[in-house]
């Protein structure tokens, strides 16, 4: 069948490069192993792309079109001090029309794919008519969760906060008021947790769901909600496979080629996590007082209250140099550690034999990333579902140990020292690494060809292809 004539999805992706990455193979696996045909509208929500973003878009797949949809008047009605969640919001409500337009001129459509922003899309679904699936990039646990709250809601009489008693859904991590979405904790009468409830309503509305998780790692996803006829595919883990490497990316490799075999803990916060200057000299004295080797993707520090102010790759012009780091800390640490400015080439790093343990915000990719390396973490999360993910990989899967915070939040150095030693030290580390390497087995089966998730795209992709 000629490309033009093949039945087309379409993927809208919200502008985090969280969801890019994932939606990028999961497009790839429908273009290469089913003869769909796709395209991949990425809402932007900055004026240029980031050195991040052209990394990422560098390594589209082979018969995938990504659309990057931009409009520098639909952000100019956005105060600067708008939150990350405002600018995501505004920029898929503003680009429905452009999205419609766009689409309409691939027919013919097989079906129009999510990441987010499920209110926006199921209006353009319906414009279109063609079925809306979500593809939802945190874990089962999470969207479990979600498409529970309008019933959690209606049962709660205070704040969520107030709760004594963990929330429990079937087969999931009991989740703690603290552990849960930063909407949740923001307060009932807030206008974020106002656009929360819509949109978890919005969700059940949906035809389906394409979950970025596996069997094996959550089996309460074969149950579904009870209650709510949703079909739910875990497609999981998808990463892509063939990312990008630029040129400075090699300095990383070529030093952790140097290192011993599973020496050197590998920190990052994700594409957006920030760290604020007290936090960021805690982490770095921690490192040293650790004494081991280490490699850290440092952002510049920042005071965003929720953590994620270089959510967009909004580095960008900011001066590059390491000034931030402690006083002396980068001479002292020639020979043990290597801080790369702001990224790094996160899948070659913890592919590569020389790393111990992983230090993560609990990003869903950087977890998916580190299972699939049968890399063990250390969990830091940060903001969005992070608390939940980590509540999860620490209590129920047990690939994780989790940093515990001083009041006011600060992790302090003599508990970053103690976590890393207790990963890689200690016997209960070496049980962390054990499970981490039977997981990714299991994730390697899913994905092979006879797997749960490649078992479950095909049927998703027969259903698109006959037109259901
Ligand atoms: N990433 C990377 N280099 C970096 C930071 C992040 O390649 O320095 C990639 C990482 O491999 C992952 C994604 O960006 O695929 C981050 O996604 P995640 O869900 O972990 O966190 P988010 O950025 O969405 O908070």
């Amino acid at each position: 069948q000629g490309a033009a004539s093949r039945p087309r999805v379409i993927l809208l992706c919200s502008p985090c490069l969280g969801h890019l990455i994932p939606i990028l193979e999961l497009a790839r696996r429908l273009v290469a192993d089913h003869g769909l045909a796709a395209t991949i509208l990425f809402t932007a929500a900055t004026p240029s792309p980031s050195e991040e973003y052209l990394a990422v878009a560098a390594a589209v797949p082979e018969g995938v079109d990504l659309v990057a949809l931009h409009d520098e008047s639909d952000m100019a009605a956005l105060p600067p001090s708008a939150s990350v969640r405002d600018r995501i919001a505004h920029a898929a409500a503003r680009s429905h029309p452009r999205v419609v337009q766009a689409a309409r001129s691939l027919a013919p459509l097989a079906a129009l794919v999510a990441d987010a922003n499920v209110t926006a899309a199921l209006a353009v679904a319906a414009e279109l008519g063609v079925p809306l699936y979500v593809f939802f990039t945190s874990p089962w646990t999470v969207l479990s969760l979600l498409l529970h709250v309008p019933e959690l809601d209606a049962a709660v009489a205070g704040e969520h906060t107030d709760a004594a008693e963990p929330i429990r859904l079937p087969g999931c991590v009991p989740i703690a008021a603290a552990d849960l979405p930063s909407p949740m904790l923001a307060g009932r009468s807030s206008a974020a947790y106002a656009r929360f409830l819509h949109g978890a309503s919005a969700f059940r509305k949906a035809d389906g769901f394409l979950v970025n998780t596996f069997r094996d790692l959550e089996p309460a996803v074969l149950g579904g909600v009870d209650g709510l006829r949703l079909p739910v595919h875990a497609v999981g883990p998808l990463m892509l496979t063939r990312p990008a490497t630029v040129a400075r990316d090699q300095k990383c490799l070529r030093w952790l080629d140097q290192q011993p075999r599973g020496s050197v803990v590998y920190v990052s916060f994700g594409s957006g996590g920030t760290l604020t200057w007290q936090q960021t000299a805690e982490l770095a004295l921690g490192l040293e007082m650790s004494g081991h080797r280490f490699i850290w993707v440092a952002k510049r520090p920042n005071e965003d209250p929720l953590g994620c102010g270089a959510l967009f790759g909004s580095q960008a012009g900011a001066d590059a140099a390491l000034d931030f780091l402690p006083e002396g800390f980068l001479e002292r640490m020639t020979s043990v550690g290597l801080v790369a400015e702001s990224w790094a080439p996160q899948t070659a790093i913890l592919s590569h034999q020389s790393i111990g343990c992983f230090i993560t915000h609990c990003g869903w990719n950087s977890v998916l990333e580190s299972i699939l390396n049968g890399v063990p973490l250390i969990a830091w999360p940060m903001y969005a579902e992070q608390r939940v993910n980590a509540a999860m990989l620490e209590q129920q899967v047990g690939v994780a140990t989790r940093v515990k915070l001083e009041e006011g939040g600060l992790v302090c150095k003599e508990e970053v020292a103690r976590v890393i030693k207790h990963v890689m030290e200690t016997v209960e580390g070496e049980t962390l690494r054990k499970m981490a390497c039977e997981l990714k087995d299991k994730a390697l089966h899913a994905l092979s060809a006879e797997g749960s998730s490649t078992q479950a795209i095909a049927q998703i992709a027969n259903l698109w292809k006959s037109g259901s």
